[in-house]
């Protein structure tokens, strides 16, 4: 039987030839090929630097530590996104605030976050579903609306905006399009990953790159970033080695999460070939909507209510709850791997303490119940989906 995984890296020879090279040259850390990774990641995303990090979870923890969020402010997100996006919040000590999806979206709901902004919120970290960037126009208009009450906190980032941050967890949307902008240069702070089931991976990194909007404060925002990621050194590893450099000051007690020049190997050879693997990943996608647009009771992947294009990171499908689970289950039986984007946040043990239910989130709960992701990636062969719809069109079709 063959089998069709859920989200199989595309890794070619390149990419294991690169990574030869890195490990044959005597420098297998942050370095040389991190730098060229990032230069460029911003020429691609048409932004002015990107910062590298070893996951994407890393990339918003030390960006909300570096705009001086913790404990006494909240963060408004959504609980359609993977336990990362609270965690990240948790972690630096802030309240999340969860706020449903908007209709026909999978985005959170630029109203609804209205109606949470209070005096203590300091972001609103909005997730970049499936591909699709959430709606920054109206969110950055929310923030704003919000100017006049916001407090910021003396000597931080906060002050330069002097609203709350608009932040984008854009895990899925490399190479996503908003309004004829890249994804990565609309929200104020957005943030890469480079996962294994991502549309670009290096194994395991991310990166933080920044809207114009900020430009006045690159280099701030770019040492801010590093020193919180190397441990507050005023220097990185291979500053250290060259020239006799030995001397460093610890300036900041900081984290440890920046990637390596072998993972960025692997990244820069998928970044040279990425426009490939979404042309792709969108061939895939589209050929999905048209085996299964004729089909009663599936709702197909919606686009945005807004002008943009996805990066075709998911294909999610909505069938009837009542078919969900065992229509995964009969993919299994026949080697196709689907999944579920996402279980909620509320439905998680660990975040039950938070008081949230069901009943908070109609929107994102109905959604959850029917939605199935069918495998998509830049590594499958058309016969790959054409196998999946097979499947697919036995299941769903009405009995004769
Ligand atoms: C994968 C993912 C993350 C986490 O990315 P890492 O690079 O593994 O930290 C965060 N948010 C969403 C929505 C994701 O899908």
């Amino acid at each position: 039987m063959k089998k069709v995984l859920f989200s199989p890296p595309d890794i070619t020879e390149t990419e294991i030839e690169a990574v030869s090279q890195v490990l044959r040259s005597g420098w297998i850390t942050t370095g040389p090929v991190t730098k060229t990774f990032e230069e460029t990641l911003a020429r691609f995303l048409g932004v002015s630097r990107v910062v590298c990090m070893n996951s994407a979870t890393a990339g918003m923890e030390m960006v909300l530590r570096l705009w001086g969020i913790g404990p006494g402010d909240e963060v408004i997100t959504t609980p359609l996104t993977f336990a990362a996006t609270l965690n990240v919040i948790l972690h630096v000590g802030a309240r999340p605030i969860l706020v449903d999806i908007e209709p026909n979206s999978y985005h959170i709901d630029p109203s609804l976050v209205a109606s949470a902004i209070t005096k203590r919120t300091k972001a609103i970290l909005a997730v970049d579903y499936g591909g699709w960037s959430a709606d920054y126009d109206r969110l950055l208009e929310v923030a704003n609306t919000y100017k006049k009450h916001f407090h910021p906190k003396k000597n931080t980032p906060q002050e330069w905006l002097d609203r709350p941050l608009v932040m984008a967890d854009a895990a899925h949307s490399l190479g996503a399009i908003y309004k004829g902008k890249k994804a990565g240069s609309v929200a104020d702070i957005s943030v890469f990953s480079f996962h294994a089931v991502k549309n670009l991976t290096t194994a395991e990194g991310g990166c933080v790159c920044w809207s114009e909007r900020l430009h006045e404060h690159d280099q701030a925002i770019e040492k801010g970033l590093r020193l919180l990621m190397l441990h507050g050194q005023n220097k990185d590893a291979r500053q250290k080695y060259e020239g006799g450099g030995w001397q460093y000051a610890i300036e900041i007690p900081g984290y440890k999460c920046n990637l390596t020049d072998i993972a960025a190997a692997i990244g820069l050879s998928q970044l040279q070939r990425y426009e490939s693997m979404l042309a792709k990943r969108k061939l895939y996608f589209n050929t999905y909507n048209k085996h299964f647009a004729s089909l009663p009771h599936i709702t197909l992947p919606s686009n945005p209510l807004w002008d943009g294009e996805s990066s075709y990171h998911l294909y999610p499908l909505q069938v009837p709850a009542s078919q969900r689970n065992e229509i995964i289950s009969s993919l299994s039986s026949a080697g196709i791997q689907a999944n579920v984007h996402f279980i909620p946040l509320y439905h998680h043990p660990a975040y039950r303490y938070l008081g949230y239910t069901p009943h908070h989130f109609p929107l994102t709960e109905k959604f959850y119940q029917k939605e199935i992701s069918l495998p998509l990636s830049s590594a499958h062969t058309l016969e790959d989906i054409e196998t999946v719809i097979e499947h697919c069109l036995f299941l769903l079709s009405p009995p004769k």
